[in-house]
C-alpha cells in the first residue's frame, strides 16, 4: 500500500473501499492558513476584472445584456424539496439551490473561474501589445487588432467537459485558437458543442488527469500557447471565490443573515476542488466561523477527502485506495485533488460527505419533481448534505462541537447546483427514467 495512506485510519479505509457512503469531519478545521495563501485583496482583483470586462461580456454574449454583462445564477428557495427530504422539526430553516447549472453560456460552475483565467489571460496580452490601455475600456478586445494578436495563440485546457465548455467557449469567442484535451468519460455532446463553436477537441484514451498532463504538455512546447491548469491555476480559484461576494448580496437581498445565531451551510460538489474551494475560499472571507462549507464527492472519486484525511503535502490519489474513479458524475471523475486547493482546504472544509451514482439519480430525479430544475449527474450530489448534518452521528457531534445545536432552526442550508441547463433534452430524460426507477426500487426496498 502506498506509505502515505498510513495517515487515514484503518475504520476510514475500510470504508472507503466498500465505497460505503460517509460524512468525514475534518480534524484540521479552523486551523492556519498555509504561508504565502492567497487574500481578501487577490478575490477583489478576480472581482474587479470582472466588472471592468462587464461590457465586453455584454457585447460578445448577447444574453448577458439583462444581466449588464455579468455571469451570474439566481439564488432560490426550494420550500418543496425541503419538506419532501428535509427535517420537519426545524420548520425555520431555510434550504436554497444556488443555480450555477443554469449560469450563461457556459450552463456550469466552470463559467466563474474559467472566464476570469480567459479574460485575465486576454488582458495581459493585449497591455503588452499596446492594444489595450491600463484604464481602457476592456471592449476594445473585441476590435480587429485585439482579434489579431490572439489569433496567434493557442488557449488550451484538460476537462472531462464542463471546463473544457468554458474556456472553449470563451477563448473561441475572443478570437484565440482553442483546443480542449478530453478524458473517455467526457460526454459526447459536451465534445460536439465544442466543436460547433470552432474548438478543437482531442480526445485521450485515460482519465481527467491523463488529460490535463497531455494537454500541458502539448502546450508548453507551443511558445503561443497558454494552458489554462485545472489541476494547479490561481485564475481559476480566484474566479470561483468572487461567486462568494454576490451570493452574500443575493443572501442580504432575502433577508437572510449569516452570523452566529445564523449559521450558513455549504454543500458543494468536489472535483478536483478548484470550484468548491474557490467558493469556500469566499464565503470564510466574509462569513468567518459563521459559514460550515461541506464538499460532496462520489464513492469512486473521494480525492479531496483522502489528500485531506492523509494530511500528506505529497499527493494521494483514490487510485492508491484501489478505488476506480468511474462515476456517472462526469465532473467529479478526478483521481487525485487540486495541489494548489487541498493546502488551503485543510483549514477551511468543514467536512466531505460521499454520495453513490444510484443517489446522484435519485436526486436529479426528486428535484426536477419537486422543483421543475434539470441538473446533470454530477451537479446533484450535494442534495444529501443537510441529511448528513443534521441526522447522522458524525453531522451531530459536528453541531455539538460547533456549538450550533440551538441555532440550527435559524440555519440556511444553500445546495449548490453546479451544471446541467447545456444537458441536450434526450439526455436529461434519460437521467430522469433511471432516477424514477431506481427512487421507486428505494421505496420499494
Ligand atoms: C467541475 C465541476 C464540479 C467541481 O469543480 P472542481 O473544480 O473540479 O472541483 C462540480 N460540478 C460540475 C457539474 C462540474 O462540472
Amino acid at each position: 500500500m502506498n506509505r502515505t495512506l498510513t495517515s487515514i485510519t484503518p475504520a476510514l479505509l475500510a470504508r472507503l473501499q466498500k465505497r460505503t457512503p460517509l460524512l468525514w469531519l475534518n480534524p484540521a478545521l479552523g486551523s492556519a492558513l498555509p504561508e504565502g495563501s492567497p487574500c481578501a485583496a487577490d478575490i477583489d482583483e478576480a472581482d474587479a476584472r470582472l466588472v471592468r470586462c462587464a461590457g465586453l461580456m455584454a457585447h460578445l454574449f448577447p444574453e448577458l445584456q439583462s444581466s449588464a454583462g455579468l455571469v451570474e445564477s439566481p439564488l432560490i428557495r426550494v420550500e418543496k424539496l425541503q419538506q419532501s427530504m428535509g427535517n420537519t422539526t426545524e420548520p425555520d430553516a431555510a434550504w436554497f439551490i444556488k443555480s450555477d447549472h443554469a449560469l450563461p453560456i457556459a450552463g456550469s460552475v466552470k463559467a466563474r473561474g474559467g472566464f476570469h483565467e480567459v479574460l485575465a489571460f486576454a488582458e495581459k496580452l493585449a497591455l503588452e501589445h499596446n492594444v489595450l490601455a491600463h484604464d481602457g475600456d476592456r471592449r476594445v478586445l473585441a476590435g480587429d487588432a485585439a482579434r489579431e494578436l490572439f489569433a496567434q495563440y493557442t488557449v488550451s485546457v484538460g476537462s472531462t467537459g464542463n471546463l473544457g465548455l468554458s474556456i472553449g467557449v470563451m477563448a473561441a469567442a475572443l478570437g484565440f485558437q482553442s483546443v480542449v484535451h478530453m478524458s473517455t468519460d467526457a460526454k459526447a455532446w459536451k465534445k460536439d458543442r465544442l466543436r460547433n463553436c470552432g474548438v478543437q477537441v482531442v480526445e485521450h484514451a485515460g482519465d481527467y488527469a491523463e488529460a490535463v498532463a497531455a494537454g500541458r504538455a502539448q502546450s508548453l512546447a507551443d511558445p503561443k500557447g497558454y494552458f489554462v491548469d485545472d489541476e494547479n491555476s490561481l485564475m481559476l480559484f480566484l474566479g470561483y471565490a468572487v461567486a462568494a461576494r454576490r451570493l452574500a448580496t443575493q443572501l442580504a437581498a432575502l433577508n437572510r443573515p449569516v452570523d452566529a445565531a445564523h449559521p450558513l451551510f455549504i454543500y458543494i460538489p468536489c472535483g478536483v476542488g478548484g470550484a468548491p474551494g474557490g467558493i469556500t475560499f469566499g464565503l470564510k472571507a466574509l462569513f468567518f466561523e459563521h459559514v460550515h462549507c461541506f464538499f460532496a464527492e462520489p464513492v469512486a472519486s473521494p480525492c479531496m477527502l483522502v489528500q485531506l484525511a492523509a494530511g500528506e503535502t505529497a499527493p494521494v490519489s483514490v487510485y492508491d485506495l484501489g478505488l476506480d474513479n468511474r462515476t456517472e458524475a462526469d465532473g467529479l471523475a478526478v483521481g487525485q485533488a487540486s495541489h494548489l486547493v487541498s493546502p488551503l482546504m485543510q483549514s477551511q472544509v468543514s467536512g466531505v460527505f460521499t454520495v453513490t451514482d444510484e443517489q446522484l439519480y435519485v436526486h436529479l430525479h426528486r428535484v426536477a419533481q419537486t422543483e421543475g430544475v434539470l441538473l446533470e449527474p454530477s451537479a446533484a450530489a450535494g442534495f444529501d448534505g443537510p441529511r448528513w448534518l443534521t441526522r447522522s452521528d458524525e453531522g451531530q457531534a459536528y453541531l455539538r462541537q460547533q456549538g450550533l445545536e440551538r441555532h440550527m432552526a435559524s440555519a440556511t442550508h444553500i445546495v449548490w447546483t453546479t451544471g446541467g441547463s447545456l444537458v441536450p433534452r434526450e439526455e436529461h430524460e434519460q437521467f430522469q427514467a433511471r432516477g424514477q426507477v431506481l427512487a421507486a426500487q428505494g421505496e420499494l426496498a
